[in-house]
């Protein structure tokens, strides 16, 4: 096989495991096009480790280094259909980088996108990964998500992609008509899928489904 073929080989193993779940997506109840669309073109593999690369249209969680994971495709799915009211979003905050990819997910559907990691070295490949893929309107910051992205504020949309409490802060960033979307529960019990929108009367809660995130934490590392 010469190095041609073998890239095209490659090339079409990935369409079709793409494919496939994508089909499990369907069938787990997501129906929004448009993030199934951007899921099945936004290369997953990319954005872990190459030796688990072959794993990475499974629909499971995988980890990325540092005691952290990249999220299940199915729980990107929902929160992002979940955050998605309109065609498009304008402005996005995501607390928990990880490896990046919920965010390049966000970029293909948002004017642009925030995101803060505590942990440097991921914020740091994170960078780098969505830069490889051209994906300039996210902006990823060390920081600590707690306190969001003041100085951006307010957001058409919040993830918070690591578990917890949610605090104040980030409800009070969120602009009328916005979302917020987070795991929810104490620590090392069952978390939900929290699904918040500010109207003109204040905070409308509904709790979506259970989840399992690695835990929101405190400061820098
Ligand atoms: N959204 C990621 C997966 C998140 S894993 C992806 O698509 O790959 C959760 C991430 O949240 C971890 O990388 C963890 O370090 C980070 N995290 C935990 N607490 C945080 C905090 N207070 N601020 C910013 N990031 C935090």
């Amino acid at each position: 096989m010469n190095a041609e073929s073998l890239v095209r080989g490659i090339g079409m193993t990935s369409e079709r495991t793409r494919r496939r779940l994508i089909d499990q997506l369907r069938a787990e109840g997501i129906v929004n096009e448009t993030v199934l669309e951007v899921i099945a073109r936004t290369p997953r593999h990319l954005f872990v480790d190459e030796a688990l690369s072959s794993r990475a249209y499974e629909n499971s969680a995988l980890p990325i280094g540092r005691g952290q994971t990249i999220s299940q495709p199915l729980v990107v799915a929902r929160m992002t259909e979940a955050v998605l009211t309109g065609p498009r979003l304008g402005k996005v905050l995501e607390v928990g980088t990880g490896s990046g990819y919920q965010a390049a997910i966000l970029a293909q559907l948002a004017d642009q996108v925030f995101t803060t990691e505590r942990i440097g070295e991921l914020a740091r490949q994170a960078k780098q990964r969505l830069h490889r893929l051209k994906l300039h309107k996210v902006f990823v910051r060390h920081l600590d998500g707690r306190d969001g992205w003041p100085s951006q504020a307010p957001f058409d949309a919040i993830l918070v992609t690591a578990g917890g409490q949610v605090p104040d802060t980030l409800y009070e960033q969120l602009a009328e008509g916005g979302v917020l979307v987070a795991p929810v529960g104490e620590p090392g019990k069952v978390q939900h899928l929290e699904r918040v929108v500010r109207t003109a009367d204040g905070l409308e809660r509904e709790t979506l489904g259970a989840v399992s995130f690695v835990p929101l934490l405190e400061g820098l590392d």
